[in-house]
């Protein structure tokens, strides 16, 4: 045991925005174990099934992809190339494009996976260098939502709580989210929490009856899409009861009245019959926040998701802000990350509106601040083109070349044929991966072979603004490269000065300077400070000791320009696909809770697919009885987009008239049926950008 140990590596599992520290240990055979890691704040050692599995993934390396292969033209099949054949190439494909066609006609998609370090160097190269800002991540399709209801409400895109204030709080309102199985290890805290003090209220929103309903002393079954008017109608509730923070709202904030005037706009039975819930319990919910000590908002992808997320996030956050719970021990609105690194890849502007630690790309100050610490051309105004956006301008050929990274849009996008017909219209495909699995791959003009998890080093942050250094415990197979050094050898191909890094602590180092004096300002931190403390939260400045800033707005002082915090009347409004005869029901889609994403880790650990081992749709009994379908029946479910073919499985556990798939499942043996992502909608939220995943209208029918 003790040669094992003298090979262990202290890393963070690559799933969920919990952040979970893991032991990697290196066995002799160059295979490796991973186990909890006791010392690590968040989880203490705890891990959840797919964390527990984490090492089937890396040691299962039958599908990884060994070295950089190209065609020279479509009709031509991919051959084994060099990697300076390989990005000369597509150096010269680029600069083509950008001289014939302008900065804009290229653009990266990459991904809420991807390292702190990697997010860096691709947003200096396609902002500073290539002059555009094209580069979007999935994180698009996940928190862009929590990132705009954050910088309107506080000013900034900042969590302001921890996972500390769990332990504080005595009411919880869990809203569009199932974190018993989507963040396993911190809701077993709120469990915890709760069994130690059965007086905490647990309040869950969900059309489903999920497994966070079990500890649950309220469930709010509302109908789907009806987020804001139950919030708005909580606030009125809480005005009317006087259950408002009066101080708070008079020297802390500012929007009170309009918001006021607005939530009184409906009364709380007109809310509760659109809502879909009983009036009573929604009072019930009100006195539960009124009464609260400390009060924790969570949420995720059911507000997120959604055309009109912005709005759901604002309502949300009004509740936390006219109640006063914010910047005091158990009390916040805390979004619940769904990918590894997505706050990570927000501190460094890795989205297509944002910029360097949380500069603004409007703000011509904030532009030169970057573009003069770069040292390269002239950073763009214009906000680049987002996740479903890109494949628009590739479909009407805006679009010349795209360059895909550890994401597997064909799986993940919502209205995937639209996807699939836009790769094939592509003029040029990059794929950087480390599966040969992913149907992007069928399009790639190059495939670029990439180091995975535990074969390269560098940082990411979780949904506290917990800061981890992970490192490397294995060599990539044959010529696989880490990520930022073939952003890094592709930017030294264009020509482009400033991508010489000495390694991946350059890099990082490069990143801490650019928060110099901003309210992400890590400047306290490099990786050994890291590596010496394990993991800090930031804003980490120079001179900082102890291990960060557990909770943000302490001091009641916001981000905005008046330093008070902004209390939105968030327009209740309606903006998705309506149900219709020909496409009567309402589709939503989410996780299940031993799969992640879509599957290409995950979906090697045989142990995983126990659980549950195939798609399926979940529809209520009195439904399916109208249709017909009974238990496992194959269905036909169809949307004015595309099919999905599953089998039904009967649930009084979700509402009626909605269905709900999981989104995991692509193309399997040729077949792309169980993709959830044929039928849903690439409608798209007006200020995030974001999908409204939880949302299309469909039929059903017994194939
Ligand atoms: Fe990994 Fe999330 Fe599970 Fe923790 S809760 S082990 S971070 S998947």
């Amino acid at each position: 045991a003790s040669e094992r140990l003298s090979e262990s590596f202290t890393s963070t599992c690559c799933y969920c925005g919990v952040g979970c520290g893991v032991v990697v240990i290196k066995e002799k055979n160059g295979t490796v174990a991973v186990e909890g890691n006791k010392d690590h704040p968040v989880n203490k050692g705890m891990l959840c099934s797919k964390g527990i599995n984490l090492q089937y993934t890396v040691n299962d390396k039958s599908d990884r992809l060994l070295y950089p292969q190209m065609r020279y033209n479509k009709s031509m099949p991919l051959q084994r190339v060099s990697w300076d054949e390989a990005l000369q190439r597509t150096a010269a494909v680029f600069k083509t494009f950008i001289q014939k066609y302008g900065p804009e006609s290229v653009a990266f998609y990459a991904s809420g996976q991807c390292l702190t370090e990697e997010y860096y160097v691709l947003n200096k190269l396609i902002k500073g260098f290539i002059g555009s800002n094209n580069l979007d991540t999935n994180s698009r399709l996940c928190m862009s939502s929590a990132v705009a209801g954050y910088k309107m409400a506080l000013g900034e895109d900042s969590v302001p709580i921890c996972y500390d204030d769990i332990e504080l709080a005595d009411t919880f309102y869990v809203t569009g989210a199932n974190p018993a199985w989507c963040h396993p290890i911190l809701w077993r805290r709120v469990e915890a929490h709760k069994a130690a003090n059965p007086q905490v209220k647990i309040i869950v929103v969900d059309p489903r009856v999920t497994d966070t309903c079990s500890i649950a002393d309220l469930h709010l079954q509302l109908n789907p899409g009806t987020d804001v008017t139950l919030n708005h109608a909580l606030g009125r509730i809480l005005i009317e009861n006087g259950d408002i923070d009066l101080d708070f709202i008079q020297h802390h904030a500012e929007g009170f009245e309009k918001y006021k005037e607005l939530v009184f706009g409906k009364t709380v039975a007109e809310a509760a019959e659109i809502c879909g819930v009983r009036e009573e319990d929604m009072r019930l919910a009100a006195s539960y926040i009124g009464n609260a000590k400390g009060f924790i908002s969570m949420w995720t992808m059911g507000l997120n998701q959604s055309s009109v997320g912005v709005n759901k996030n604002l309502s949300l956050l009004n509740l936390n802000l006219i109640t006063g719970h914010i910047g005091k021990p158990g009390s916040g609105p805390f979004s619940l990350t769904g990918q590894p690194n997505a706050m990570g890849g927000r501190e460094v502007g890795g989205l297509s509106n944002l910029l360097s630690a949380h500069r603004n790309l409007n703000n011509p100050v904030h532009r030169e601040e970057v573009q003069k610490f770069w040292g390269g051309g002239i950073i763009s105004e214009k906000p680049g083109l987002t996740a479903t956006e890109m494949f628009e301008a590739l479909n009407d050929g805006r679009l010349k070349a795209i360059w895909i990274l550890c994401t597997n849009p064909l799986t993940s996008l919502p209205n995937a044929r639209l996807a699939e017909k836009a790769l094939k219209k592509a003029k040029f495909v990059v794929v950087q991966e480390i599966s040969d699995k992913p149907e992007t791959l069928q399009y790639a003009d190059v495939i670029l072979p990439a180091a995975a998890w535990a074969e390269k080093e560098g940082t990411m942050t979780n949904s506290e603004r917990r800061i981890s250094y992970l490192n490397k415990v294995l060599d990539p197979p044959a010529e696989a490269l880490p990520d930022a050094e073939i952003i890094c050898r592709f930017a030294q191909h264009m020509g482009y000065k400033g991508f010489d890094f000495a390694n991946a602590a350059a890099i990082y180092q490069e990143h801490v300077q650019l928060t110099v004096g901003t309210n992400i300002d890590i400047t306290g931190l490099n990786y050994e400070v890291l590596k010496e403390k394990g993991t800090v939260q930031w804003p980490y400045k120079l001179g900082v000791t102890g291990n960060g800033t557990h909770r943000l707005f302490t001091d009641k002082k916001f981000y905005t320009p008046s330093a008070k915090a902004i209390i939105h009347a968030a327009p209740d409004e309606f903006r998705s696909e309506k149900p219709s005869p020909d496409f009567p029901l309402i589709l939503t889609t989410g996780r299940i809770r031993d799969q992640w994403h879509t599957m290409s880790k995950t979906g090697k650990v045989n142990k995983l697919k126990k659980h549950i081992g195939q798609a399926f749709l979940e529809i209520h009994p009195l439904d399916a009885d109208v249709l017909g379908i009974k238990e496992e029946d194959i269905v036909l479910v169809s949307s004015q987009r595309g099919e999905v073919r599953v089998k039904a499985k009967l649930s009084a556990a979700i509402k009626q008239g909605v269905v709900f798939l999981p989104m995991h499942w692509g193309k399997i043996l040729g077949s792309d049926l169980n993709r959830a992502n044929n039928v849903t909608n690439d409608l798209l939220d007006p200020i995030s950008k974001e999908p409204d995943f939880k949302y299309c209208a469909v039929r059903v029918e017994k194939y």
